[in-house]
């Protein structure tokens, strides 16, 4: 390797976790760099007329990490904070999540650096199409499919999806997941993060002998995962015993009734003042509430150093992406918690989006309960597998996860010659 362009590539954090797992999986020195370094980077800049006429140059990127098992999958974020160094970092872990769950496709991630609650609803749409013509000759249904993320949604997917379609002079539903069902979606997606946890938590209830009726859950973050969850769970007889958005939240001695606290909210609101029975309650006493099973489902590094001792729960699934440092992590073994990790437990959106791939490209459309079961089969798929390795080797769930999703990647690049 020519030593003065070295590391010019590698991603800092992917750095990190592979070289914990180095004493765990014989991996040569090749591999390990193979794994560190993203398959392709894209930077560009996205000018967007904007509504005064002026013209604004917008920061845009797209990581395709790791196309060992099929075209990359993964999302794309419009937030002020967006830059490189993140998206390579969210691109190996969606290659990671797509590995683990046996799905036939690799991993990607795409942002843009902008704040969309200052954008109206035309330059948002313009950025969207600017976005897919800076981009469009590199994706494809056999390339490189985004999707949404953080302040993404459906009429993104939309406009994004039409742009691409616009350019190659036919309608290719495929390129794009998280689509409108009237453009190609696939009915359930919008549960189906939620979901796809909820069906790993009933799983390990059941190894773990807990009777959902006895079981009380704490949910940070009241939005598309934590309120979905919130509902499933409580429908399935959990007992909710806090919820939280970033307001703050509200907590019972006996189960909420999560129907109630939504209706005529729009989603992840919460109701003004705590109904009868319930109390206000900050974010951080949530988090250190007594409960069997704490899901944060908010935003990253919510359990830090400073607070995993308070933590009571038995279990932690988590929902959103890194909400656990990696120091408290460690407190949290110290203390015996099992951590469902990120990469298993909020798979279920990239599965479901496999499904809507699949219909694309079939035209062949579900029903919703046949999205739901091939989505409870493939989630239990990957815990019995995490489960099984974690058992036999006296690992914890993440690292279990890691290697597995690490060795199928790794394989697929030794078949094809690549290391
Ligand atoms: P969302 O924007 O719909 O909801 C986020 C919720 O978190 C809102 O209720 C918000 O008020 C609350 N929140 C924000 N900061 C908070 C804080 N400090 N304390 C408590 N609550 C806070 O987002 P979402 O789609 O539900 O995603 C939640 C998490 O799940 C994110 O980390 C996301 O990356 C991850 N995730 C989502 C999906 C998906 O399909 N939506 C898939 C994989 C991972």
């Amino acid at each position: 390797m020519n030593s003065q362009c070295e590391d010019k590539n590698i991603c800092l954090n992917c750095r990190s976790w592979l070289d914990k797992l180095k004493d765990k999986i014989p991996l040569s020195e090749g591999e390990m760099t193979l794994l560190k370094k993203p398959k392709k980077v894209f930077t560009f800049a996205i000018p967007v007329k904007m509504d005064s006429g002026e013209i604004n140059y917008f920061d845009g990127y797209r990581v395709q990490y790791s196309d060992a098992l099929g075209p990359t999958k993964g999302g794309i974020r419009f937030h002020h904070e967006v830059h490189l160094e993140e998206v390579k970092m969210l691109a190996f872990l969606m290659a990671l999540k797509c590995s683990l769950l046996g799905l036939p496709f690799g991993g990607a991630k795409g942002g843009v650096c902008c704040d969309p609650s200052k954008l109206s609803q035309g330059e948002l749409e313009r950025l969207s199409r600017g976005f897919i013509r800076a981009i469009h000759s590199f994706i494809g249904p056999d390339i490189d499919i985004p999707a949404p993320d953080v302040n993404t949604n459906e009429q993104i997917m939309a406009w994004m999806v039409d742009e691409y379609s616009r350019i190659k002079g036919k309608f290719i539903p495929g390129v794009i997941t998280g689509k409108p069902v009237e453009l190609g979606g696939s009915l359930g997606r919008n549960i189906a993060t939620a979901l796809g946890g909820a069906f790993l938590l009933k799983r390990m209830a059941e190894l773990e002998k807990m009777n959902p009726e006895q079981t009380k859950v704490a949910i940070q973050g009241f939005g598309n995962v934590g309120g979905n969850m919130a509902k499933i769970l409580n429908d399935w007889g959990y007992k909710i015993v806090a919820v939280s958005n970033a307001q703050g939240g509200i907590c019972s001695q006996n189960s909420l009734n999560i129907k109630d606290l939504s209706t005529g909210q729009k989603d992840g609101d919460l109701p003004a003042t705590a109904p009868e029975q319930c109390r206000p309650i900050p974010n951080h006493e949530l988090l250190e509430l007594d409960c069997d099973i704490l899901i944060p489902a908010a935003v990253s590094h919510q359990i830090t150093k400073e607070n995993a001792a308070k933590i009571k729960a038995k279990i932690v699934l988590e929902m959103a992406n890194a909400p656990i440092t990696p120091e408290a992590e460690e407190i949290l073994f110290e203390k015996g918690i099992k951590v469902v990790p990120d990469i298993l437990a909020n798979a279920g959106g990239v599965v479901v989006s496999y499904f809507e791939w699949l219909q694309n490209s079939s035209n062949d459309y579900w029903t919703e309960d046949k999205a739901f079961r091939k989505l409870e089969e493939k989630m239990n798929e990957a815990f019995d597998r995490v489960w099984r390795l974690a058992g036999e080797k006296n690992y914890d769930l993440r690292t279990a996860s890691q290697i597995l999703a690490v060795e199928r990647i790794i394989k697929a690049e030794r078949l094809r010659g690549n290391v």
